[in-house]
């Protein structure tokens, strides 16, 4: 017999905790990021996002060409600048990808057909000939493939097996039948493939990037350390500062997590090709895996794709979608990220709100329950971080405050996840203040930093009366360098606001 509505006082269930509503009040933990599109592309829409609480904006270079980006960027620091805040950009280039060629119409694939790949850039389909076939735009194909592996057409849509290989042709049976198109992604769950990490294509974008001062570069299809040691080669090479996110999304990836890790400043969970590269069931568990990888060796960590993908057409989220977004907040992710639902849904600016409303909620709801992944604590430095953090967590409604010139003060607190405490930093460098809207529960300040600790915590303290961000009272908990017998040395400090 089902319990009726008083089982849980009678005792049959223990009794919930009593559910607290959305603190509005609060600043929200969790960063958002959007990709821009024709929905969020317009001057209008950019200052509704960005006035709307968008941390960082996403620029899909696989759809992107140079002169909309470069006019883009500039519009986004216009906005920024006119409504006084500044978000950072990010650009996502495309990394090593396989395609099939043109076809002169959509070939109708069958259930059990068999069907060539051919290895001949730049030739056609033929529906002519006794086994059709679609040429690849990859020459090694042939040889990192074999015989029983998988091929996914169009994001998974159409599946193949591979039955033979000759020289120029792999021949394969269709499993799942659908409409062959042109130009169509190919995955290869399994297979590993030979292509470089960062392409002619990635060069030449991220040089546009970095002319236009974009503040991350996401690097997709990474598969093991040394894809990122390219890319920040290539950095050093132009004397960039930018930071590279990696963007996992296959079976090497995830083998290969820990040194990826620890080789980038920040980790992608791309969803989106994970799903189709991994088996589906695996796609939650790797994301917990990577988020606590994450949170293990201090990277800030993106849960990206399909969050709201329903909205994408509809003005509201399915249960689901929610609880998918609430999955990655209770997870302590730094950011979630929109892809279609801002780039071509009908409800950008509702999306970015929802997120905003789902984010805030599990916030208050986690402050006191989250079970924290112990960090890492190699340097002296990280424990005097680490006892900043303890001690925030101590005093309830305290607030971090610190500064930095490079971001690592601020990143050093957010990796140790403190409960409650916003983690108020203050650096002199705009570019600084933009990556660090990366970070989980970190909010920027822009100043100038004075020669004498003292007095850049007066100033910091005065700039945060005038933002309503403190007030008479408050309780402070300062992590910075103080003058100790001539020499700089780390503090951590309990201050009253007064
Ligand atoms: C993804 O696959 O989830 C992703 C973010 O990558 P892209 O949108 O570049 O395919």
């Amino acid at each position: 017999m089902m319990p009726g509505p008083g089982a849980c006082a009678a005792g049959l269930f223990p009794a919930p905790p009593p559910i607290r509503m959305s603190a509005n009040t609060t600043v929200r933990r969790t960063k958002i990021i959007f990709t821009l599109g024709p929905a969020t592309e317009s001057e209008e829409m950019l200052e509704k996002m960005i006035a709307g609480g968008a941390d960082i904006i996403r620029l899909n270079m696989a759809h992107a060409k140079h002169d909309w980006t470069r006019l883009v960027i500039r519009r986004i620091r216009a906005v920024s600048q006119r409504i006084g805040r500044d978000v950072a950009v990010m650009m996502d280039i495309k990394g090593p990808e396989i395609r099939t060629g043109d076809v002169a119409a959509p070939i109708e694939l069958k259930a059990g057909e068999t069907f060539d790949f051919t290895i001949k850039p730049g030739g056609t389909a033929g529906n002519d000939v006794e086994v059709r076939s679609v040429d690849v735009n990859y020459k090694d194909l042939v040889n990192d493939i074999k015989v029983g592996d998988t091929v996914l057409v169009d994001n998974g849509l159409i599946r193949l097996e591979v039955l033979e290989k000759h020289d120029a042709r792999i021949r394969c049976r269709v499993l799942i039948p659908g409409e062959l198109k042109s130009r169509r992604h190919i995955n290869l769950p399994g297979v590993k493939v030979n292509l470089p990490s960062f392409t002619e294509k990635d060069r030449g974008d991220s040089t546009v990037g970095l002319e236009e001062g974009i503040d991350f570069i996401a690097l997709s299809f990474v598969r093991e350390a040394r894809d990122i040691e390219l890319l920040r080669a290539f950095l050093a090479e132009k004397r960039s500062k930018v930071r590279i996110i990696a963007k996992i999304e296959d079976q090497s990836a995830i083998a290969n997590l820990d040194e990826i890790v620890r080789a980038c400043d920040g980790l992608m969970v791309a969803r989106g090709d994970l799903g189709i590269e991994c088996p589906f069931e695996e796609l939650p568990v790797i994301q917990r895996r990577a988020v606590r990888t994450c949170l293990a060796q201090g990277r800030p960590v993106i849960v990206a794709t399909h969050m709201l993908e329903s909205m994408i057409e509809q003005p509201v989220p399915t249960r689901a979608e929610i609880t998918d977004v609430a999955n990655a907040v209770y997870e302590l992710a730094d950011c979630v990220m929109l892809s279609g639902e801002t780039t071509v849904g009908k409800y950008p600016l509702e999306c970015l709100q929802m997120l905003d409303k789902i984010s805030r909620r599990i916030e208050a709801e986690e402050a006191d329950s989250a079970v924290r992944e112990p960090a890492v604590f190699t340097g002296e430095r990280m424990k005097v971080l680490h006892s900043a953090v303890v001690l925030a967590n101590e005093i309830p409604n305290s607030k971090l405050l610190t500064f930095t010139r490079h971001g690592f003060m601020a990143q050093g607190l957010a990796m140790l996840r403190p409960t409650h405490s916003p983690i108020l930093t203050f650096t002199p460098s705009p570019e600084v203040f933009r990556q660090l809207r990366l970070c989980r529960a970190v909010e920027p300040f822009l100043m100038p930093l004075a020669s004498e600790p003292d007095i850049t915590i007066e100033n910091a303290v005065t700039v945060l009366r005038r933002a309503g961000r403190v007030n008479l009272g408050d309780k402070l908990i300062v992590a910075t360098d103080i003058v100790a017998q001539d020499r700089l040395v780390d503090s951590v400090q309990l201050r009253t606001v007064r």
